[in-house]
């Protein structure tokens, strides 16, 4: 079991992290938390540094955004889980985050990964969309032999020869990790399937086949998003989620964990 800010990874009650793929400004974010502190989620995720496919795509706010992401997150009393992309960055995201991320496209990078290893604070490690089960296991190893054990796996899907979706959602990768490891293992629907209604139905495959926890993209006006609006939800819409998650987590005696 892990826990972020005191809420537990891997035991009966499972908790669902939401927020914006991008922190893009003080309303944006505090409208889109201050919602969801209300629907009782227990952690709210938003990046700052976004490492985008195309140089011209919006990368975040990067350092600017720190002081917003901190007060929104002090004012809510809503911890907050980020994506720490370079070394460098750690001391001063380690002042406001709960958790830091991994992101898909540094799971490889051994260098950031040792660096997490020597402080304590919890590491949610996303798969490479690359990657084998052995591959970020052994990238996990690299965080848990510096030190820190708080490592959070992640399935975000893969590239797979089916292109018509963004990456196709592992299922297998849940309870494959599950059985080899000791580390909880949440999903991402939002990056797995890449489409708003693809989200719900693999959302509740991967609670169905074990997850420890689940990560969603939503946002107050998807259209307008300057990242991943396309498969992002409203508050509205995992308000509804959450109700069928309810249902699949009661039939292995569980339950979404609650503020
Ligand atoms: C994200 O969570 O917004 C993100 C960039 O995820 P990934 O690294 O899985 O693409
Ligand atoms: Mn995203």
């Amino acid at each position: 079991m892990v826990e972020i800010s005191g809420v537990p990874f891997g035991d009966k009650t499972v908790p669902v992290v939401a927020g914006p793929c991008s922190i893009e400004n003080k309303d944006q974010f505090l409208s889109i938390a201050t919602e969801l502190k209300e629907l009782g989620i227990p952690l709210l995720r938003g990046g700052l540094h976004k490492l985008r496919t195309k140089p011209g795509s919006f990368q975040g706010l990067g350092e600017d955004g720190y002081m917003l992401a901190a007060e929104v997150s002090k004012n809510l009393n809503f911890p907050l889980i980020t994506e720490v992309t370079d070394p460098r960055q750690i001391e001063a995201l380690s002042k406001f985050v709960a958790a830091f991320q991994v992101g898909t496209r540094n799971m490889y990078n051994y260098d950031l990964l040792k660096e997490l290893g020597n402080t304590k604070i919890p590491v949610l490690l996303k798969r490479a969309f690359s990657a084998t089960y052995s591959e970020l296991l052994n990238a996990a190893e690299y965080v848990v032999s510096n030190g820190n054990s708080n490592v959070i796996l992640c399935e975000r899907g893969i590239r797979t020869f089916v292109t018509d979706t963004r990456n196709t959602f592992d299922i297998n990768a849940i309870p494959f990790l599950k059985n080899r490891s000791h580390l909880p293992v949440v999903a991402d629907p939002s990056h797995g399937s890449g489409e708003t209604y693809l989200v719900e139905p693999v959302a509740l495959a991967a609670l169905a086949a074990g997850a420890d926890g689940l990560l969603i993209e939503t946002h107050n006006d998807p259209k307008n998003a300057l990242s991943d609006g396309q498969q992002a939800l409203t508050v509205k819409q995992l308000s509804s989620f959450l109700e069928k998650a309810q249902g699949i987590l009661s039939v292995s005696g569980r339950s979404l964990a609650k503020l």
